[in-house]
């Protein structure tokens, strides 16, 4: 009898490059999703990176909403890899169902946002992240992109465009878009508020926080002047999409990560880390390995408008 198969990768012929097409490097696409939204799986379906390089990986929560989610998810994944054209059809797809129920469910907008249910929220969504990342994340791997499951729209080489960078970790601006009543046409506003640097004040309030205190950005109560990526685009919005900023924290709407990063060590943690959590905490934790985020002031993706 012959001896079972052994897989063997050397971590060093992995290669992670300003151009990953070239170097056919497998990406990971992660999107945690409560709801499933047409106008994200189409934005996703335009990704011009080579879909045969691209593993998708969802983790839905074990809810209504989840479920009605996950049959959405399903019908369209059949489309696309058993009937659909083969260009179309991505290197594989893991679905994972939460196996804790979320705090807080079918929260609005408004709801989802209020402080007090921020810090339990951002925990459960730290276990959600680290869950997907650590069942999926495999020895090919060269990227990670995490990409909110209602991220609409993108510009279709997005991952090429965010690799060219050649940074550990870089987040785009994620803005979204409305109906602006005053100019009587459709306009945007920025959307994400954990793109940031770092302030004095944050700082001084942290220093004063009790060790299991979290600090929250984007919250009146807690003003702690950051500069919020969010708020760094030229009036207009015609400023140098390549144009690169230093980060402090992160959000997740959508991120490219080099496989390294996570490999390292670096993930969300779901307890205060330096009196933050989640991806604001993995940007402190990547910091704190010596690979630091980059952010894109000019470079948008849309967020949906509930
Ligand atoms: P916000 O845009 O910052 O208000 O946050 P969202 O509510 O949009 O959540 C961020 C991402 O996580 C989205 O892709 C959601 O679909 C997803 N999400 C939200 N709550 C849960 C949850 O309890 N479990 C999982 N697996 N995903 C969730
Ligand atoms: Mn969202």
């Amino acid at each position: 009898a012959s001896p079972p198969p052994v897989s063997r990768y050397n971590l060093n012929n992995v290669t992670i490059t300003s151009d990953p097409i070239g170097g056919r490097e497998n990406v990971l696409i992660l999107t945690p999703m409560a709801r499933f939204y047409q106008e994200y799986w189409d934005n996703l379906m335009k990704l011009s990176y080579p879909h045969e390089l691209i593993t998708l990986g969802f983790i839905l929560p074990k809810n209504k909403e989840g479920n009605s989610a996950t049959t959405a998810l399903q019908e369209q994944i059949a489309k696309t890899q058993k009937s659909g054209p083969e260009k179309d059809r991505f290197k594989s797809i893991i679905i994972l169902r939460q196996d804790f129920e979320p705090p807080l469910q079918s929260q609005d907008e408004s709801e989802r946002h209020k402080m007090q249910n921020q810090r339990d929220r951002r925990a459960a969504m730290s276990k959600a992240r680290n869950s997907l990342l650590f069942t999926t994340l495999g020895p090919a791997t060269s990227w990670v992109l995490w990409l909110d499951a209602d991220i609409v729209e993108t510009p279709p080489t997005l991952i090429q465009d965010l690799a060219a960078h050649d940074k550990p970790i870089v987040a785009p601006n994620c803005y979204q878009r409305y109906y602006n009543a005053d100019k009587k046409k459709m306009d945007e506003r920025p959307y994400d508020f954990n793109n940031w640097q770092d302030s004095p004040k944050a700082q001084e309030i942290a220093a004063q926080m009790g060790p299991d205190d979290i600090l929250l950005e984007g919250y009146a109560e807690m003003a702690t002047y950051r500069a919020l990526m969010a708020y760094m685009t030229p009036e207009g919005g015609d400023g140098d999409v390549h144009q690169e900023v230093p980060l402090d924290g992160v959000g997740g709407t959508a991120l490219l990560v080099k496989a390294d990063v996570h490999r390292d060590g670096a993930m969300f943690p779901p307890f205060p880390f330096y009196h933050l959590i989640e991806t604001e905490g993995f940007a402190k934790m990547a910091k704190r390995l010596g690979w630091h985020p980059t952010g894109l002031p000019n470079y948008k993706v849309y967020h949906y408008n509930e």
